[in-house]
């Protein structure tokens, strides 16, 4: 195979996985590098004793149209089912419930006082007035709103009640943050992804749906880290490891589809804004606990979310048992647990026995006390999970996606784009993918 033809997707996440197999569909080539012995990155499925634990991304929300999609064209259909988003949030200690199937019922909720009921009306103009900004193709609307922080939006615009109970909530949960740093675009993206009242759980695993994008591509190379990336002027040469051994191979082009840490390593000609952007890019940490029990909590809810004011240091719970099937043997039950980034970052390293504790004590008031049921865990210890949305980091995103340059022969995707998470990561690979294909597409013509 000639190297006119071939593209080196570096990084089996989805993003490269996503990359690559848009490129194969497009006609072209692409070879994928892979570091670690299997492909997904950041969603990965740990499996023992008939358990399967997803230590790295958790669930797959309704309203990831794009990744839906990919998984209906690879095959997955038979295994992926609907779960509800039964969620619940506590207040004084208890647990109010929310099904996001019927709103008006939880208007009724004694979660919020009727001023704050009547006060979040605005907060919800404010994200039907920006609905179609909350895109993955531009980040522009978003940016022009990027002005205030969770806190400093909800304190000058809501009140403090909404600030605690669902702004916080609402930023700590999916994404491990904090009111006081978050910028304001990502309360509304977080808001507007999760308006879909169910999730997506794949009968095999979080990591089925990686494995089945793979499974598609004609090479994808494991245990092949990638050393170097260089832009030579005719072609793109790609250094990697194999087997011990060192290679370099041409390319007409090349995605680079890791965290922006490994990036700016092994594509040390990385200039301009994306330079800046990748280097200001800082992720959230987290240690997230995965607990299998004896036999099943009844507690319905699929998900608890948690206010820094009942919980400092607990910003949620998913019940996997609840959000997909084979999670774990009939009767048996098993819970995540996910807490704030600081927390995360003093217990990286923590002794798993320490953390094990702490968490079954943080859900003791939702289910009692756990420690006799606990049959095995496992802990994701992760130091990039996504990158921090903190004020400003929408105006850099707007900057970053307009100064690409279409016709450049390295190009960079990953969860970097306007909102992080599987589907962001997925839409920036095809995103990079359909730029490299119109050059060929454009030098075709030219040649024809
Ligand atoms: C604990 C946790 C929970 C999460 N929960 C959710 C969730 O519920 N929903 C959601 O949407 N998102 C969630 N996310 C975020 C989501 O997983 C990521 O945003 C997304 O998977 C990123 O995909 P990616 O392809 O950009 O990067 P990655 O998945 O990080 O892929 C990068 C790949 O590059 C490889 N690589 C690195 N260096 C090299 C090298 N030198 N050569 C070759 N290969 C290399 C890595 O091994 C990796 O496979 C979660 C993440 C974590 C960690």
């Amino acid at each position: 195979m000639d190297a006119e033809s071939r593209t080196a997707v570096i990084g089996a996440g989805i993003a490269g996985l996503g990359a690559a197999r848009r490129i194969m569909r497009a006609g072209g080539t692409p070879v994928v590098f892979e570091a670690e012995n299997r492909v997904g990155g950041r969603i990965k499925t740990v499996r023992r004793a008939d358990r399967a634990y997803d230590v790295g991304a958790f669930i797959y929300l309704g309203s990831y149209a794009e990744c839906t999609q990919e998984m209906l064209e690879v095959g997955l259909e038979a295994q992926m089912h609907k779960f509800d988003a039964f969620g619940a949030m506590p207040r004084s200690g208890k647990l109010n419930y929310f099904d996001l199937s019927s709103p008006l019922k939880a208007l009724r909720t004694p979660y919020l006082s009727m001023g704050s009921k009547i006060k979040l009306t605005k907060l919800l103009r404010f994200l039907a007035k920006h609905w179609s900004d909350l895109n993955y193709t531009s980040a522009a609307g978003v940016a022009a709103i990027d002005t205030d922080t969770v806190t400093s939006y909800c304190q000058r615009e809501l009140n403090q009640e909404i600030l605690d109970y669902i702004a916080a909530v609402v930023v700590r949960g999916p994404w491990l943050s904090d009111p006081s740093y978050a910028s304001v675009g990502q309360l509304l993206w977080t808001l507007k992804n999760f308006f879909k009242p169910y999730f997506y759980g794949l009968d095999d695993g979080m990591d089925a749906f990686p494995r089945a994008i793979a499974a598609t591509l004609p090479d994808a190379r494991l245990n092949t880290a990638v050393l170097n990336v260089a832009d030579t002027g005719k072609g793109v040469d790609v250094t990697y490891v194999q087997n011990g051994h060192e290679h370099t191979e041409q390319f007409a082009n090349a995605v680079i589809c890791t965290t922006t840490g490994v990036a700016l390593e092994i594509y040390p000609q990385m200039a301009g804004f994306a330079r800046e952007y990748y280097q200001d890019t800082e992720y959230i940490c987290s240690v997230n606990t995965h607990i299998a029990l004896g036999t099943r909590p009844s507690n319905p809810a699929t998900y608890i979310m948690c206010s820094p004011r009942e919980q400092p240091d607990l910003c949620g719970v998913i019940v996997d048992h609840l959000k997909a099937n084979n999670r774990c043997p009939d009767g048996q039950g098993m819970i995540t647990t996910f807490c704030r980034h600081e927390w995360c970052l003093d217990h990286l390293d923590a002794p798993d026995d320490e953390i094990v504790e702490a968490v079954l004590r943080f859900v003791k008031p939702y289910y009692g006390d756990l420690s006799s049921q606990v049959v095995d865990y496992e802990i994701g210890r992760w130091r990039d999970v996504v990158p921090i949305m903190s004020l400003g980091r929408f105006k850099a995103v707007d900057r970053f996606m307009r100064e690409t340059d279409p016709n450049a022969r390295v190009h960079l995707a990953g969860d970097i784009g306007p909102i992080p998470g599987v589907n962001g990561a997925l839409v920036s690979g095809q995103a990079a993918a359909d730029r490299i294909m119109n050059q060929r597409k454009i030098r075709g013509r030219i040649t024809a």
